[in-house]
């Protein structure tokens, strides 16, 4: 079953931590073990997991793709947000994690974003929760 996330951004490019709001998720589906496939369903975002402790790294991430991808006068695309379309391939749209004992097998620093680079926006975020118990449901 495929569980859908609703997210707004504030900032033109920001990192949002989504580990607690898939943990949530796993819980309500009563996953204590198995795999979870996040991905978000725009071109302009990307999925990633970074360090969550100290919020200086996301920002230092958002900075340095900004600054790797500025907004160019060579981009042709209409819309104008090349720059977003470029920093979201480079991050990737999913993360495939693991379950164990009902969390996210996260280290101890890591955290769960949604990469935001062309908000203000609302975003969606598929969540596919696998585990040997799901899959048995769905069979039936
Ligand atoms: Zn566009």
């Amino acid at each position: 079953m495929i569980h859908y996330l609703t997210l707004k951004s504030r900032e033109r490019t920001e990192l949002i931590d989504i580990t607690a709001r898939v943990e949530e998720l796993i819980a309500a589906a009563h996953t204590t073990s198995g795999c979870c496939d996040v991905f978000v369903l725009h071109t302009t975002a990307g999925i990633t997991v970074n360090e969550g402790a100290d919020p200086a790294v996301k920002r230092d991430i958002s900075t340095c793709l900004d600054r790797l991808v500025p907004d160019a006068h060579y981009f042709t695309h209409a819309e104008g947000n090349s720059a977003a379309h470029v920093k979201a391939s480079m991050i990737g749209v999913s993360q495939r994690l693991l379950i164990d004992k009902g969390k996210l097998l996260l280290g101890t620093w890591q955290a769960l974003y949604l990469c935001e680079f062309d908000g203000p926006r609302e975003r969606r975020v598929a969540v596919r929760i696998c585990s040997a118990k799901l899959l048995q449901q769905e069979k039936h």
